[in-house]
């Protein structure tokens, strides 16, 4: 009987925390899986996806680029997966491919309070902008406004999933960080704020950076040094992970295991 396998498909996916989020969660919970990293062009990804399954895959993440393309080849989607249109994990269950998306439900775990009374305020337009939007519209946020760097995008998102588009970050009590800015850890504050059209803006009291590196993203230390709360990119990847594993484990999982593992404290 081969080993049951789970990965995470990105291009490129060295640089990726859920192998060792994911094994370590697997080791505490006694289950003798493997979780393993799959670079894969995306040409290739849809064929060697179909294959997965006959080498013993029992489902993978899914990461950039391939959120659409996983969305798009699979036979089911979960309700999230289809209010967002794109999906971070495949299941593959007796020959079919089912999609869903935890980007959703791992941000409102992460972010773990109730909203709403909360004014949201979501900063980009792209695969991860639509996952918080639909969680944050489907817990009933008092206001939710999306604010990107191409209005049109915005509008577009917006208009799709019930929400506002935001010409100019307006008032909010939780602020979402869901554009690439601060990725690249050079990044300054300055710039990060320039960028985000968030210069003379004080931080809300909850401040979400979907981004994560090495160190605090410029936007998590202006947020902290403004008294916000902050909730990294990190705590949001191991709760998106936390739910993908439950899902193919059938079972509870060790969620501060998954954060050591994966970095965080
Ligand atoms: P995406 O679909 O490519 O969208 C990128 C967004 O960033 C777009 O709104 C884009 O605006 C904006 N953007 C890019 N460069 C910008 C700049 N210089 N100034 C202003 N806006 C800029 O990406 P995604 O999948 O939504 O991911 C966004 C970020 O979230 C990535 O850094 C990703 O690593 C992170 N993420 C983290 C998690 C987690 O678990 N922590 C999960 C998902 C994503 P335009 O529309 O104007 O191009």
């Amino acid at each position: 009987m081969p080993r049951t396998l789970l990965g995470v498909a990105g291009f490129p996916v060295a640089h990726s925390r859920s192998p060792a989020m994911h094994n370590a969660a697997l080791a505490e919970m006694g289950i003798d899986w493997l979780y393993v990293p799959l670079q894969l062009p995306p040409e290739r990804f849809a064929e060697t996806v179909r294959a997965l399954p006959a080498s013993g895959f029992r489902g993978v993440n899914v990461t950039v680029p391939h959120k659409l393309a996983a969305y798009g080849m699979a036979d089911e989607h979960t309700t999230a997966a289809a209010a967002i249109g794109a999906a971070n994990t495949l299941s593959f269950t007796d020959g079919r491919i089912i999609a869903d998306n935890t980007d959703a439900g791992g941000f409102l775990d992460a972010l773990a309070v109730p909203t709403g009374t909360l004014r949201a305020l979501v900063l980009g337009a792209g695969g991860s902008a639509r996952a918080v939007v639909h969680a944050l519209q489907e817990t009933g946020t008092r206001e939710v406004s999306v604010w990107n760097r191409t209005p049109a995008r915005a509008e577009e998102l917006a208009a799709e999933l019930g929400a506002r588009h935001s010409e100019h970050p307006g008032p909010a009590d939780l602020l979402v960080n869901c554009t690439s800015v601060g990725l690249d850890p050079s990044t300054t504050q300055e710039q990060a704020l320039s960028t985000l059209g968030l210069v003379g803006y004080e931080p809300p009291p909850i401040v979400v950076d979907l981004v994560y590196g090495a160190g605090p993203t410029a936007l998590a230390r202006w947020a902290r040094h403004g008294g916000a709360r902050v909730v990294d990119g990190l705590e949001v990847l191991v709760h998106q992970g936390a739910r993908s594993l439950e899902g193919w484990a059938a079972r509870g999982v060790p969620v501060n295991t998954m954060r050591r593992a994966a970095g965080g404290r």
